[in-house]
């Protein structure tokens, strides 16, 4: 029997950044010959491979702020940086933030348990599966879960952008769905600021976002890919697959006049 197709919180805002980026990253393997590394990847998983190692209660090598800076060094990855300077600089700025982040739980209240730290996620939704990978899940005090999800790029969010967040959302629906009958918070951590914004999506959002998906995955999954025409957008400069999207003649046309 075939397996059913995934769908994740990268698949969903790739689709919605650009049907046919989606396309190139995911359906058609020619788009994997024009993926570059990005820095602000390297940089945001050297930072969560620490803070997965400090919130593991069995990992007894990362417990000190001097401990988590090392690993840092250690687990550092360059890809994607344009010069050794550039990842010299990212790196400094990152043992800034683990530093902070590290001084900050010594105000983390008592009696919360982590229950997941960079755990995929899975729940078969009828048509496709759904997956997310979760930085971090906590059982509180008083038994409720916490979703934690860590940003390296921010200084703050607010908590309508919470509420309305796709990959939240999403770890929303995968933790109730793992865990029934829980209070389920949403929080993210900006590292930069040490900032934390925290909400509780009712039962009625989290359904409606459900459906939303579901009418979302059914679109990204039954879609004609072959025959999609690109578009010029705002992101299309920025974008990986630009010189396979200027193939196509009038893409090309409407592409030049931006250039120079
Ligand atoms: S270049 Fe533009 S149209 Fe082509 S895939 Fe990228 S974002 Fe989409």
């Amino acid at each position: 029997m075939a397996r059913k197709p995934t769908i994740s919180p990268t698949k969903i805002t790739t689709y919605l950044a650009c049907p046919v980026k989606y396309k190139w990253t995911y359906v058609d393997p020619r788009g994997k010959w024009f993926m570059r590394a990005k820095s602000y990847y390297s940089f945001g998983s050297s930072l969560h491979s620490v803070l997965q190692r400090f919130h593991d209660e069995g990992d007894k090598g990362v417990q000190t702020k001097e401990q988590a800076l090392a690993k840092l060094a250690e687990n550092w990855v360059t890809a994607g940086y344009a010069t050794p300077e550039e990842a010299a600089e990212a790196l400094a700025e990152g043992r800034e933030l683990i530093a902070g982040y590290v001084d900050a739980q010594a105000e983390r209240p008592p009696g919360i348990q982590t229950i997941f730290l960079e755990k995929q996620l899975r729940d078969d939704l009828g048509e496709f599966v759904l997956i997310g990978r979760v930085d971090r899940v906590d059982e509180l005090e008083d038994g409720s879960l916490e979703i934690i999800d860590y940003k390296s790029g921010r200084d703050a969010t607010e908590p309508d952008e919470l509420r309305d967040d796709i990959a939240m959302n999403c770890y929303q629906l995968l933790v109730r769905s793992k865990m029934p009958g829980k209070r389920v918070l949403s929080t993210v951590i900006a590292l930069r600021t040490q900032s934390s914004t925290t909400v509780e999506p009712s039962e009625e959002e989290v359904e409606q976002f459900k459906q939303d998906l579901l009418a979302l995955a059914g679109e990204i999954l039954s879609r004609d890919y072959e025959n999609l025409v690109p578009t010029v957008k705002e992101i299309c400069p920025e974008c990986d697959f630009l010189p396979l999207c200027r193939r196509n003649e009038e893409f090309a046309e409407e592409y030049e006049p931006r250039e120079g």
